[in-house]
Formats: C-alpha cells, sequence, structure tokens
C-alpha cells in the first residue's frame, strides 16, 4: 500500500504518530470487522453470550472474527445490527460524558448519511428525545432513510437540506453532531483506493468546507449546547486545526474527555487553543483511522456576523392544520390492534399513507416542517382502505408495533427468498396479513422482516422492491 508521502510528511510531528507501526498495520491487510447491536431489538445480555469481542468504548459494540455476508443475514435487514467501524463508535462515550442523556433533547446529526452515526445517537438518547437525522447529498438520503426505518425507532425525522437552512432553527438544537465531509485518510486500510484521491490540496479544500458547515450551523446550537466534531483525516488541518479556528471565531469552550489509557486513543492539544482532541491510530486502536473533539458553547451565541439569519426561529409558526391529513377517529379505532399504545402518537396522513408521530413532538415537528425539508419522519403505518390497514413496511420493523399480531417464523432459506421478493411456499391456517420473523441459529433474536398476505391457496410478498436482494 504507496501511502501519500506528503501525508506521511505532515503527520512526523503529530503526537501520537509512529511511522513505522502506522506503515506496517496498512501493509498488513489486516481487516476489522464490528457491528452495533440495536439494543431497542437486541438483548445485550443474548449478545454477550456469544462471546463476541467488545468494543471498548460502546456498550453495544463488538468485532467479528472475519466477515460475513451480511447481505444474507436476515436480521442484518431486520435492523439487528448495524455494521459500523468501531473507531467511530467513540461518539457514544463523547456524547455520555458531555451531555445529560436522561433530559428530551433535540439532538441534530448534520452529515448523516448512510447513517451510522445517527443509529448509535438514537439509542442513547431517550424516548422524549428527537434526533434530525440530515443529509445534503439528495442521492444519499434514500440509504439515511432506509437505515433509520430498519432502526425502528419512531424519535427521528430525516431532513435532507444544506447546512445553511439551518440557520431558520436559531438556538434549537441541544446537541449538534458534525461528521464532517473530509480527505478520508483514515480509512485508506479499508479503501485504499481512496489513496489516489487524496492530495495536499484536497485537505485544504477539505478544511475549507469544513469550516463553512460549521459556520453555518452553529447559530442553530442553543447557549450551553454541545457540538461533537469528528473526521475520518489524520491531518490537522481537519483535525485540531478546525478545533482552534472553532475556538478563535465561536465562543465555543473545548471540552475534555476521559479516555482508558489501555483503550489506545491519543488526547491531542491544539496549537493555538489548547482544545481537547482524540486521535484513533490503527496500529494503536483495533479499528480506523478517527478524530473527533467536543466543545460547549457559552451563553450569547457567536463572535461573527452572520447575515442572512432573518427567519428567526420565533416566526416559524406551525401552518394550520390541513383537513386532507386529518385522521379520523374510526381511522384510529383500526390502528389500535397494530401499535403498542395509539395513545403516544400523533397521526398525519401524506398520500393517503398514515404516520404515527410520538405525541410530545407536535410542535418540533410544525417547527421543522415549516424550516426544512423533511424526507421521512416518525413510522409510517400504512393506507386505510376501508376500514383496513394495507401495512406498511415500516411498521413491520418499527418497535412500536403490537407484539401479538399473527405471526409466522421462518427459517434462513426462506427468509432470504422473502428479501430476494420472489413468492414464498409456506403452510399456515393463518390468513390475511401476517408478520415474517426470523430467529438466527444461535437463539440471538426473533425479529419481524416484513408482511406477506395469505390468501387460499398463495401468499402474497410485500417486500419493498426496491430494497429486496440481488444476491443468490
Ligand atoms: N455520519 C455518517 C455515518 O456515520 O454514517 C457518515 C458521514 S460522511 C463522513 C460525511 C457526509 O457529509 C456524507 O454523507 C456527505 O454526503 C455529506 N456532505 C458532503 N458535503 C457536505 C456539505 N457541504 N455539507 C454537509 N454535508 C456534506
Amino acid at each position: 500500500m504507496n501511502l501519500p508521502n506528503a501525508l506521511i510528511q505532515s503527520l512526523q510531528n503529530v503526537k501520537g504518530f509512529d511511522e513505522d507501526a502506522f506503515r506496517e498495520v496498512h501493509q498488513s491487510g489486516t481487516q476489522i470487522v464490528s457491528i452495533r447491536f440495536n439494543p431497542a431489538k437486541v438483548d445485550n445480555r443474548i449478545t454477550n453470550n456469544e462471546q463476541l469481542q467488545q468494543v471498548p468504548w460502546n456498550m453495544n459494540g463488538y468485532y467479528l472474527p472475519q466477515r460475513p455476508s451480511f447481505t444474507l443475514d436476515p436480521l442484518f435487514h431486520a435492523g439487528a445490527y448495524y455494521v459500523q467501524e468501531a473507531s467511530s463508535m467513540f461518539l457514544e462515550e463523547a456524547l455520555k460524558q458531555t451531555v445529560d442523556l436522561t433530559k428530551p433533547l433535540k439532538v441534530l446529526d448534520l452529515c448523516a448519511a448512510p447513517g451510522g452515526k445517527s443509529t448509535l445517537i438514537q439509542s442513547v438518547i431517550s424516548k422524549k428525545s428527537l434526533l434530525v437525522s440530515n443529509e445534503v447529498i439528495k442521492s444519499r438520503v434514500n440509504i439515511l432513510a432506509e437505515n433509520i426505518i430498519k432502526w425502528g425507532a419512531a424519535n427521528v425525522i430525516v431532513t435532507n437540506n444544506d447546512p445553511s437552512d439551518f440557520k431558520r432553527l436559531q438556538n434549537y438544537f441541544d446537541v449538534i453532531v458534525v461528521d464532517a465531509p473530509c480527505s478520508g485518510s483514515g480509512l485508506f486500510r479499508k479503501d485504499p483506493d481512496a489513496i489516489s484521491e487524496w492530495s495536499e490540496n484536497n485537505v485544504q479544500l477539505c478544511a475549507q468546507r469544513q469550516q463553512r458547515i460549521l459556520a453555518d450551523i452553529m447559530p442553530a446550537l442553543k447557549d450551553g449546547g454541545v457540538l461533537i466534531y469528528s473526521t475520518c483525516s489524520y491531518s490537522q488541518q481537519e483535525d485540531e486545526a478546525i478545533a482552534d479556528w472553532l475556538i478563535e471565531t465561536f465562543k465555543v469552550e473545548s471540552l475534555q474527555l476521559k479516555v482508558d489509557s489501555v483503550w489506545g486513543i491519543v488526547e491531542t492539544i491544539s496549537n493555538k487553543e489548547k482544545a481537547y482532541g482524540y486521535r484513533f491510530y490503527p496500529d494503536k486502536v483495533k479499528g480506523e483511522g478517527f478524530f473527533i473533539a467536543a466543545f460547549k458553547k457559552q451563553s450569547s451565541g457567536i463572535n461573527i456576523n452572520n447575515e442572512g439569519e432573518s427567519n428567526a426561529l420565533a416566526s416559524l409558526k406551525p401552518k394550520a392544520k390541513n383537513k386532507k391529513d386529518a385522521v379520523t377517529a374510526n381511522e384510529i379505532e383500526v390502528l389500535k390492534s397494530y401499535l403498542i399504545s395509539v395513545d403516544d402518537f400523533f397521526f398525519i396522513k401524506q398520500n393517503e399513507e398514515v404516520i404515527a408521530i410520538p405525541i410530545h413532538f407536535e410542535d418540533d415537528l410544525a417547527i421543522i416542517k415549516s424550516a426544512l425539508y423533511i424526507k421521512k419522519a416518525g413510522v409510517k403505518l400504512g393506507s386505510i382502505i376501508r376500514s383496513e390497514l394495507i401495512p406498511a413496511h415500516d411498521l413491520a420493523v418499527s418497535n412500536i408495533i403490537n407484539n401479538n399480531l399473527p405471526t409466522l417464523n421462518v427459517d434462513k432459506e426462506t427468509a432470504l427468498q422473502y428479501l430476494r421478493k420472489v413468492e414464498i411456499v409456506i403452510e399456515t391456517n393463518l390468513k390475511g396479513w401476517v408478520l415474517l420473523t426470523h430467529q438466527q441459529s444461535t437463539g440471538c433474536c426473533t425479529l419481524p422482516i416484513g408482511w406477506i398476505k395469505v390468501m387460499a391457496n398463495r401468499s402474497n410478498n410485500y417486500y419493498p422492491k426496491e430494497w429486496r436482494i440481488l444476491n443468490k
């Protein structure tokens, strides 16, 4: 693996950089595979029994001995876990150490696709907290929405906006996570092709873009709120220098994090403002290259002049409810048997489909709707036609579905046929809508994978066609 000389030179005096060990770990070809279980779907005690090695800084993170075919694991499609690089799972520690996660919080994950950090954040915040998971690039929002749907939580809103759009939500978020687009040197081991795209010039361009993104988003952070900034780049320009720039430009203070010395994470202190940063080198941790730093916004906002932010939060009046969007009492009656509790939600209709949103987010949804483009909110339940719910896939894999619905547990091969969206042959006395479930052979957990409709002599497969697996 030919690491860029300019990168190696630029790291010579950076704390924790050990050229020989760094080169060796890149040459070794070692690949590390880690997953993070979904605590809302998988019982942690069961995972522990499998004697997988735990990621030291994440309660739900585990290393796998080798890379299986995730595509051929029905529980992957059921949202039992997310395949995530281990170093970046440190976000859990950063949040736990800097934020009171028991409080009802408004959290923004600004650069969210494909959803690794968002699913992590959702697992550590309380049910009364709201996560806004945003991705600016339109073509990447679908995969983000898909991963959020599979994760199953109702307290997430997926948006598709430029960071500058968030100026309309001044002082709104308690926590903002910026997992910034970067030059990507931290992922060279996983993706050697990225080496040819690396250049000093690109590092500079990335640093400028990171500043723009942060300048756009800072007004949306409440006074006293926490900003978590991370990259998968080793370059100081994108890491410690950004921390310096943040402190010089905004009224923020750097937050120190506790790291266990056996974890191998290197604490750095920036040149100018003495900000704390945390570096992950693959020769020191069992994970890829990563940088993370936490900041607290001090009172009375920002230092720089922000023009064009006249759309203050107060002016974002929730629009009057559209009659067409209203869900009738009869329709709610139909929904009752499908949900753990209808009382926990309010319901809206969009293109004839009913969506369930946790009741305490009614105002927030209205505010966010008037400021941003919402790709998805809450859990889509399906459409109600002549007092029958045609249930949506989102409901099947959600955490709000009633556990007492008719289910049929199928073996792995049948589950995979279902996920390929071919007709499956099953023997059952059940009729109508049936939730197909699958249990892993190790007995880990039984999870819904989707709906079928059982008729007199066949059953229809309702797996979303755009998600079907193509792998034979
Ligand atoms: N947080 C994600 C996760 O854990 O799965 C990974 C995010 S990736 C490092 C950075 C993201 O920033 C990408 O999804 C990219 O599309 C997005 N991005 C690119 N340019 C951006 C910009 N100018 N403003 C905000 N986000 C941008």
